[in-house]
């Protein structure tokens, strides 16, 4: 396993691999690195020949007041769980190696990025377009691996790669999860025991709500309300609970075929999302 450092040095690479003819699949992350980017590893080493990762806590999406300073960094834990996996090369560049000037072109996906976790983190989305570009161009992938998780940023890169014509195929993952259901994220380690314990609501509320679908509930408004009684049945208040359009992210007013359940708390100092898409099986 080669770990770079040096966008230049990535540049090369990748420009070699890609003159001998072999794919470059890319796993970008913020390292703490969970069963949840292993499970990306694994489907890139599968249908691609050199697996990338990248591992940098990208200080843009992270708003004021936000985790970015206490945010997880267990670099040799990461490097052995990355070699141990198969990764090719770890691309894990300093803040200032990617940012010795700060920015001043800005990409901007709009509508996408206004509803669910836009509103509650401003800037947020821009943060992650800007640095998930600027990787493209370092990696140059053919493909790129993302979350489920993290559905709204999968489906605003997605625009974003199709807006600008970047020829990369982006791939989106379902989310793993604990065995209690609590999806898997770095930030879990801020949870304390009993905030640990809790943490499931989300997932159980998500399930309540698509079992309502499923018996027939249509109504968001009744769909919200079963999701919202498990949350707060452990005491914790949903900073949103959405239901929305797979494609545009908007608000539906009235449930059809499809939509995303997506929720997002704060429990202790952890910021948790999660969400699970609904499919009306009976016009399969
Ligand atoms: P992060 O390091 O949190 O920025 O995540 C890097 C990538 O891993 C993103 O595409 C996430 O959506 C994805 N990811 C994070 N958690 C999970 C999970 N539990 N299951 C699947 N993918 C995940």
């Amino acid at each position: 396993m080669r770990v770079i450092k040096k966008i230049k040095d990535m540049k090369v690479l990748s420009e070699s691999i890609r003159r001998s003819g072999e794919s470059i699949g890319f796993v970008p992350t913020m390292g703490a690195l969970h069963k949840g980017h292993l499970s990306l590893i694994e489907r890139a080493r599968r249908e691609t020949e050199h697996v990338v990762i990248s591992i940098f806590v990208n200080p843009l999406q992270f708003s004021p007041g936000e985790d970015y300073r206490r945010y997880p960094r267990p670099f040799q834990k990461d490097m052995g769980l990355a070699e141990g996996a198969g990764v090719d090369i770890v691309f894990c560049p300093s803040r200032r190696e990617m940012f010795r000037n700060t920015p001043l072109t800005s990409i901007n996906v709009e509508k996408l990025c206004e509803s669910l976790c836009g509103p509650f983190r401003p800037g947020h989305f821009q943060g992650v377009t800007i640095v998930v570009a600027k990787l493209f161009n370092i990696v140059r992938p053919s493909v790129a691996y993302f979350g489920q998780k993290d559905y709204q940023q999968a489906i605003i890169i997605k625009r974003m790669v199709s807006d600008l014509s970047f020829d990369i195929k982006i791939r989106v993952l379902p989310t793993i999860r604990e065995k209690d259901g609590l999806a898997i994220s770095s930030r879990n380690t801020y949870l304390r025991p009993a905030e640990r314990e809790k943490a499931p609501c989300l997932y159980r509320g998500l399930c309540a709500g698509k079992r309502a679908l499923d018996k027939g509930e249509r109504d968001p408004k009744e769909i919200k309300k079963t999701i919202a009684r498990e949350i707060k049945a452990v005491g914790v208040t949903p900073e949103y609970i959405s239901i929305v359009d797979t494609k545009t992210l908007q608000d539906l007013p009235k449930i059809e075929t499809c939509a995303v359940l997506a929720v997002a708390a704060k429990i202790g100092s952890a910021r948790l999302i999660d969400n699970l898409i609904w499919r009306d099986n009976r016009n399969v």
